[in-house]
């Protein structure tokens, strides 16, 4: 086994920029929630913290809705979709509010790219590459999906043709309610928002109680993008209140849900009693299978990008190495040698690679799943430790000797710690691969064609990536088999899942 050097913490070095004045001001602003366009104070003035994972420190502070405030909100949203101020509005108006609200956020860019890293703790450069870039993506991309979705017309089978007429059409299921993670916190907010404009509905949003900044940030722009008061309204404050209320509401037609398996249940529970439409989007603990005849030097820092990559805070971290027998000890060597880039930084620092976690509980729960790994019998081969600082910054971690019971092999860690198991045969991996209660995604690297799509055959995984990991693209659906969720986010069924059909059969 390749003998390993834990990552140097240093620190003295962990020392967060200043903040730009813009990113002050947006700190600083005076808690309040926006419905109907404008911006309202709670009825019972509780609020949350808004704290800086690299530092601890508190920066600002939110809302914490109470029920009252969630009520109105939806108010205001089934008011603005029962009276068609935004489902009726011609296709091309929708679609081009949705690109101005794009337009919007790509003029701020740098802002968004600022606070996010301040609010969620991830490096500022690649939340400028990435989440932002990301995020007006999936607003344009289904901008134009408004004046493209349409319906069929379908001849009945027991009806002769010229004296019926039957069509098939699309509606907006109605007002949305949307609660999203704190990993990609803008991602999130625009991927949920998007369809549900696009397909004519209106909707609520509750960020992450961690991670509310840059979803206020956007509403300040939705008025002046054209959207009718009540079309959107952003909501913040607690899961088990808020969330709770906003799901179980009797005027909320749809909840769509992106976060852990755990709530995710909770919330398919309450929201079966009123039937409303649900699509989750969970947890999972994806599997990085590389065969032996891959270049190590290249795949093996792209195993441990797969799993470093937002501090192992994504839902399709590449968690579960397994790489073949005859390269196992080259690629372990290679990843913990890759593992020095992922080295953690403040998040304001532009040379830094991974930031720290989001939150002290965050921490608390990764170093909590290293202690039990180490207990079960697992080794250390890299990292294990987090850096003595005043923010929440965890090593890079591989973990092997594992065996298949373990909880750092079964459960979710959404943190950067990576088990690392060998295989044999094919059929050895694809079993490994698939036992697991998730089924999110998984990734294959070889140039053998055939066990490429052998393999991509047999894993139980929404999406299979050959080559490459965590190449999420709006025009693709995404989402989960098993106990990662239920539905498609993205592409075409992304927007379907807005959506109701409605059969019409007239006979002439
Ligand atoms: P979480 O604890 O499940 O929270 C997600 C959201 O649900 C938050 O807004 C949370 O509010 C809210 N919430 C909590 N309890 C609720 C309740 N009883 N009713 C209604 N809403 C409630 O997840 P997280 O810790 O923020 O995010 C990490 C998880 O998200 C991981 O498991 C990860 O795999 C998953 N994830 C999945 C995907 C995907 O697409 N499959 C993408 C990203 C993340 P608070 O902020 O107040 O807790
Ligand atoms: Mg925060």
């Amino acid at each position: 086994m390749a003998t390993v050097q834990p990552i140097a913490a240093d620190s003295s070095s962990f020392v967060q920029r200043e903040y730009s004045p813009a990113a002050k001001r947006a700190l600083a602003r005076k808690p309040a929630l926006f419905i109907n366009n404008e911006w309202v104070s709670s009825s019972h003035g509780a609020t949350l913290i808004v704290e800086d994972p690299s530092t601890g420190r508190e920066v600002g502070r939110i809302v914490d809705a109470s029920d009252a405030d969630v009520d109105r909100a939806v108010a205001a949203a089934r008011a603005a979709f029962d009276d068609g101020r935004w489902s009726n509005l011609p296709p091309k108006v929708r679609e081009r509010t949705i690109n101005k609200l794009a337009d919007l956020l790509e003029a701020h860019a740098a802002e968004f790219a600022e606070l996010e890293a301040i609010d969620n703790g991830k490096p500022v450069g690649f939340a400028a590459m990435i989440d932002v870039p990301g995020s007006v993506d999936h607003l344009r991309y289904m901008a134009g999906w408004a004046s493209k979705i349409g319906g069929e017309v379908q001849d009945p089978l027991g009806m002769p043709r010229g004296q019926v007429f039957s069509y098939v059409s699309r509606q907006p299921v109605g007002v949305a309610a949307q609660i999203i993670p704190w990993n990609f916190p803008l991602i999130m907010a625009t991927l949920k928002i998007s369809p549900a404009l696009a397909a004519g509905c209106t909707l609520v949003l509750k960020p992450a109680e961690q991670t509310s900044v840059t979803a206020l940030r956007l509403a300040d722009f939705v008025a002046e993008a054209g959207f009718p008061p009540g079309v959107i309204n952003v909501i913040t404050g607690n899961g088990h209140t808020a969330g709770d209320r906003l799901v179980k509401h009797p005027d909320v037609d749809k909840v769509a849900f992106t976060g852990s398996t755990e709530v995710g249940k909770i919330i398919n529970r309450s929201a079966t009693d009123s039937l409303k439409r649900v699509t989750l989007e969970l947890g999972g603990k994806s599997p990085v299978i590389v065969m032996p005849d891959v270049n190590v030097d290249e795949v093996a820092p792209a195993a441990a990008g797969s799993v470093f990559f937002n501090a192992g805070q994504i839902c399709v971290a590449g968690s579960r190495l397994f790489a073949h027998r005859s390269i196992f000890d080259r690629m372990l060597e290679g990843v913990s040698k890759a593992s020095g880039f992922w080295r953690p930084r403040p998040s304001l620092d532009p040379e830094g690679h991974m930031g720290p976690l989001v939150s002290k509980e965050q921490m608390d729960r990764v170093m909590g799943y290293i202690e039990k790994g180490k207990r079960d019998g697992a080794s250390v081969a890299v990292g294990g430790d987090a850096a003595a600082a005043n923010g929440y910054y965890v090593n890079p971690t591989v973990l092997v000797d594992v065996k298949p019971s373990m909880s750092v092999v079964r459960e979710e860690i959404f943190g950067p710690v990576l088990v690392a198991q060998r295989f044999d045969t094919l059929d050895e991996v694809a079993k490994a691969a698939n036992d697991t209660s998730y089924g999110l995604a998984a990734s294959i690297w070889t140039r053998d064609v055939s066990a490429m799509h052998k393999l991509a055959a047999r894993l139980k995984a929404g999406t299979v990536w050959g080559n490459c990991h965590a190449v999420i693209d709006p025009a693709l659906p995404f989402g989960g088999f098993k106990q990662s969720g239920i539905g498609r986010e993205q592409g075409r069924q992304g927007i379907e899942a807005y959506t109701e059909l409605k059969t019409v059969i007239i006979q002439l």
